[in-house]
């Protein structure tokens, strides 16, 4: 599994943790949560950028 943490895309209150079974499935999830939670209707490509480079490995 991938997990990507908001903490580590700079949401330091923020516990939502994205997870999927590859990174486009933890983009999509993400992106879902950064609009209701955050109020970001699309995420910035620096952002995007930023998000994916964070993904982790999990089991
Ligand atoms: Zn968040």
């Amino acid at each position: 599994m991938r997990e990507l943490r908001c903490q580590d895309v700079g949401q330091q209150d923020c516990k939502f943790v994205a997870q999927g079974k590859d990174d486009n499935e933890v983009m999509q999830k993400a992106a879902q949560h950064a609009k209701s939670a955050h109020n970001m209707a699309t995420i910035p490509p620096d952002v995007e950028k930023k998000a994916r480079s964070v993904i982790r490995e999990t089991r």
